[in-house]
């Protein structure tokens, strides 16, 4: 037998409408954020991430599948959104339409982890990207957004905000993390030593345990920004308070991605082990002109989907329900079959959820399978019901029947449901 890939995962056709129902939330919240969607390939030249994401990060440095095409190019499955969408953004010319330019987008990404709950090879992001404003309240839009998408869910989290300031700010902050971790270099892991030299700041953003015991007494980004930085921050702050969005400021956090600058944020719970941050997110002035495009301030948010599924699953009420067929219509004979056919194929075009026999049943099992289906309203064709042009709905819930003519199931069913 072949088995799916390890650490990549199904979607079988009972679970899918939590799939579903996590793609149309964030469809909602994007319709009323004003974002409009955007698609790029799963496949992009690896220069991308290696300039869009960073040298220096985990994603680059040992996550990424890449791979020679068959005419000799470098290319990678694509480990997250931003990048390909700061691509399409410049080679599409969108800096000559207006600002901001509002996107979103839904998509697979693909990381060579080891996998754990919540921890796969490929994983799903719902993502914004807002470019060409460098305005504060862009940055508190983007995270009210974030945080309207997991309420709608039910997903309970805590917001942590940072700032990691701009160039300018940053060379004297990582002058001080560089004086403070000199001395504790020796002790701590091998890419550390590597990020000391190139960027000390994702030094803070370390995972393993020898380095953690150091980085929790270093420097605060947050008493190094400039004046500039410090206000934006200020601005950010104020309009959460003032709409009640219950923040913490963690100087630690300073993202994965190379590119953010100003704000960063993650949602974090802490119910998926080390898996807990759920949505992450900030500025990232500095990317379009990395790759090539004129100077344009951006800023975007990334949600794991299979983390909110399993967050999801640990509340009381989840997901609305399965969606489920609406009437089952049985027939008895081959003559009475063929108007169950011909009934369902009718309401079907209408726009109906409707179900009917395809294994051959008899009529007592076509009623069972129904059943397990979980329909609402079932009815039964046969010789009687040919001849007199009318059939018994019986209402499954309740149990009540009612006689409707054959022609007027679809009035009957939508004088009582909503279709
Ligand atoms: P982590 O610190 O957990 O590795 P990250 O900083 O690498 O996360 P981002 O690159 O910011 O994650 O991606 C945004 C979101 O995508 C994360 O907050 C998380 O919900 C999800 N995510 C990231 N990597 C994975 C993965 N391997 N499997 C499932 N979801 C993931
Ligand atoms: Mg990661």
């Amino acid at each position: 037998m072949i088995n799916v890939p390890k650490g990549t995962k199904d979607v079988l056709p009972n679970q899918s409408y939590k799939w579903q129902f996590v793609e149309n939330t964030a469809r909602e919240v994007a319709r009323v954020f004003n974002l409009s969607e955007i698609r790029t390939p799963v496949l992009e030249y690896t220069e991308l991430f290696k300039r869009g994401v960073g040298e220096t990060t985990d994603v680059v440095n040992k996550e990424m599948y890449t791979f020679e095409d068959k005419g000799g190019r470098s290319v990678t499955l694509k480990p997250e959104g931003t990048a390909g969408a700061a691509r399409l953004f410049i080679e599409n010319g969108l800096a000559s339409s207006p600002m901001p330019v509002k996107t979103y987008y839904i998509t697979p990404a693909f990381r060579y982890e080891r996998p754990q709950a919540g921890r796969l090879r490929e994983f799903h992001q719902f993502g914004i990207e807002i470019f060409g404003s460098k305005a504060y309240e862009t940055d508190a839009e983007v995270i009210f957004a974030a945080s309207s998408f997991l309420n709608k869910l039910g997903v309970k989290s805590r917001l942590e905000i940072n700032s990691i300031g701009c160039k300018t700010c940053r060379a004297e902050y990582n002058r001080a993390l560089k004086n403070y971790f000199a001395p504790h270099l020796n002790d701590m892991c091998a890419s550390c030593r590597s990020r000391y030299d190139k960027n000390p700041l994702r030094m803070l953003d370390c995972k393993e345990d020898c380095c953690k015991k150091f980085t929790k007494d270093a420097p605060a980004i947050t008493d190094y920004l400039c004046e500039e930085c410090a206000g934006h921050f200020d601005g950010v702050k104020k309009l959460l308070s003032e709409q009640d969005l219950k923040y913490t400021v963690n100087p630690r956090i300073v993202r994965g991605l190379d590119y953010y600058s100003k704000t960063v944020f993650e949602f974090v719970t802490d119910a998926i082990g080390a898996q807990g941050t759920v949505c992450g997110g900030g500025r990232y002035d500095g990317l379009i002109e990395e790759l090539g495009g004129a100077p344009m301030p951006a800023i975007g948010f990334a949600a794991g989907i299979e983390r909110l599924l399993i967050l999801m699953e640990n509340t009381d009420a989840p997901f609305p329900d399965e969606d489920k067929p609406l009437i089952y219509i049985a027939g008895l004979d081959e003559k009475s079959r063929a108007a169950a056919f011909g009934a369902v194929t009718q309401l079907r075009l209408k726009g109906v959820r409707a179900e009917l026999d395809h294994m051959s049943r008899s009529v007592k099992a076509q009623f069972k399978y129904a059943d397990k289906l979980g329909v609402k309203y079932v009815a039964a064709i046969g010789e009687n019901e040919l001849s007199s042009g009318e059939v018994n709905i019986k209402n499954m819930k309740d149990g009540t029947q009612e006689k409707v003519k054959l022609e007027n199931i679809y009035a009957y069913l939508t004088a009582k449901e909503k279709i």
